[in-house]
């Protein structure tokens, strides 16, 4: 399988790549992304074939399809970090919580918020291409939580790779910061940064424009790579839990084969709900994407009224932090898809220039056949958080809370939705706490055990752990210190 660009081809990249190409560099052609020259086409008999199959029978299935340039073996290696979920023989369960609502629970892995889900496997694979080539990546993130605590389980002592984290110093929440300031591993570089998440990304990115810097790793002999979640590394990996999780009402007895069902997802930069797109195209039988936002509801604006608009628009900081986010990447990939790749450049190169574009009349209706989508305010996803729980005592977090507006709004109740739930409520303890006591203010510590008590959860050992755990990461910094630090690391 080769792959394409999604605004057609310049002169300083080749036609086609291969996916190890892809995953290395992941900036096609005009600032765009890659994608697959075409989607395998898996079918009905695909899924009867897989009625009965574990997570990762199916996984290797579907990435066979794909006909990526990585090893058997590897995959296999990549796959088996799978077994460190809470149960290994079903890494993602999906929970019934009423007659036709399901949630598919993303967050049983080693950071407990859904980025394990393709961060796991994609470190296995990085590290194994850059010893193929033998050569040396650094891997440099800006974190506001969830993306760098996974970033670093899965890089943690990998070959060729070395990873340098960025995080604003009080800008997480403490069960973050602590899974990233535990991190124990000769090649990996945790910084506190005094600021705020911006602050993080900006440096970030003026990092990866130095020439200085450039030249300073060219020395160390080592190139830049990037882990977000544009790289279609990621985006195959997300592909497969949408099959699971309708495999799994199948086996539950909740649908029937071939029944259509809403995949409910709440989305920031896209990734997740592009992974089900990519699933309905390749042959699994969908109703509806449903996209669900927070207040920064860019998204909902576009799928309801074609105009990606942010002109006047700043990013609002939530209760639901990791969908915080205005230009929602993988959006192109769908556009793509839908209008091809002169149409998608024009409009993403609008989007650059004026913070707007606008889809035709026929555009916006191929999107709406898609996709729909409402957004949720911090306290109406506490209201949900409530009652969701005192009526059927299934706890969320206020990410996945989102997606109860939209089930409610936009859904019809007599076809059976899929919610996809991304963090354990562990990650967002002090909301929840909230939401269910009215207690305020909280550090992460208490508001774990407040939950604890009133919900009868145990907290897991990988998360009361790190309370007394060793901080092994030290750095808090100025942001114009960040530089000559991470060359120190190197
Ligand atoms: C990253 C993240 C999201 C958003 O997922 P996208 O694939 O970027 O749309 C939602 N919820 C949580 C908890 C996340 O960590």
């Amino acid at each position: 399988m080769k792959f394409i660009q999604t605004r057609g081809v310049d002169s300083t990249k080749p036609e086609t790549v291969t996916f190890s190409e892809a995953i290395l560099s992941p900036i096609a052609s005009f600032g765009g992304l890659y994608v697959p020259q075409k989607l395998p086409d898996l079918g009905e008999e695909f899924l009867q074939k897989h009625r009965d199959s574990s997570y990762k029978e199916l996984a290797k299935d579907m990435l066979d399809a794909f006909a990526i340039d990585i090893d058997g073996d590897v995959i296999d290696e990549a796959l088996s970090l799978y077994d460190k979920f809470d149960d290994a023989k079903n890494p993602v369960p999906v929970v019934k919580v009423k007659e036709n609502l399901y949630v598919s629970e993303l967050y049983h892995g080693p950071t407990r918020a859904f980025k394990d889900m393709a961060l796991q496997p994609f470190g296995v694979v990085l590290s194994s291409i850059a010893q193929r080539l033998n050569e040396n990546y650094l891997i440099l993130a800006a974190t506001s939580g969830d993306t760098g605590p996974a970033a670093l389980e899965t890089f943690k002592n990998r070959a060729n790779v070395k990873v340098a984290c960025l995080y604003p110093d009080g800008g997480t929440s403490d069960v973050q910061r602590l899974q990233m300031v535990t991190e124990d591993a000769a090649n990996l570089k945790v910084i506190g940064i005094h600021g705020v998440f911006d602050d993080a990304q900006s440096a970030l990115k003026r990092l990866l424009a130095s020439e200085n810097f450039k030249e300073a790793l060219q020395e160390k002999e080592t190139k830049l790579s990037a882990a977000n979640s544009v790289n279609f590394g990621r985006i195959i990996f997300q592909i497969i839990y949408h099959i699971h999780s309708y495999l799994e009402l199948v086996r539950q007895n909740a649908i029937t084969m071939g029944e259509k069902v809403y995949l409910n997802v709440p989305s920031g930069n896209f990734g997740n709900a592009l992974g089900g797109y990519y699933a309905w195209k390749m042959g699994l039988p969908v109703e509806k994407i449903i996209i669900s936002s927070n207040e920064n509801n860019v998204l909902t604006r576009l799928i309801r009224d074609g105009k990606y608009d942010l002109r006047e628009c700043e990013v609002v900081s939530t209760t639901s932090p990791a969908m915080d986010i205005l230009k929602s990447s993988n959006v192109e990939r769908v556009l793509f898809d839908l209008l091809g790749e002169v149409r998608t450049k024009e409009l993403m190169m609008d989007l650059e220039a004026k913070n707007f574009y606008e889809l035709r009349e026929d555009e916006l209706a191929k999107l709406r056949e898609c996709f729909d989508a409402d957004w949720c305010s911090g306290d109406e996803g506490k209201k949900y958080i409530k009652e969701t729980f005192e009526q059927y005592n299934y706890l969320m977090d206020p990410h996945t809370a989102t997606c109860m507006k939209s089930y409610e709004s936009v859904s019809k109740p007599e076809i059976t939705s899929i919610i996809y739930s991304t963090a354990e409520w562990t990650k967002f303890s002090p909301v929840i706490a909230n939401a269910l006591t009215g207690e305020v203010d909280m550090k992460d510590i208490d508001a774990l055990e407040s939950i604890s008590k009133v919900a009868n959860l145990e907290i897991p050992a990988m998360i009361q752990e790190l309370f007394t755990k060793e901080i092994a990461q030290k750095t808090v910094i100025e942001k114009e210190e960040i530089e000559a630090e991470i060359l120190k690391f190197l």
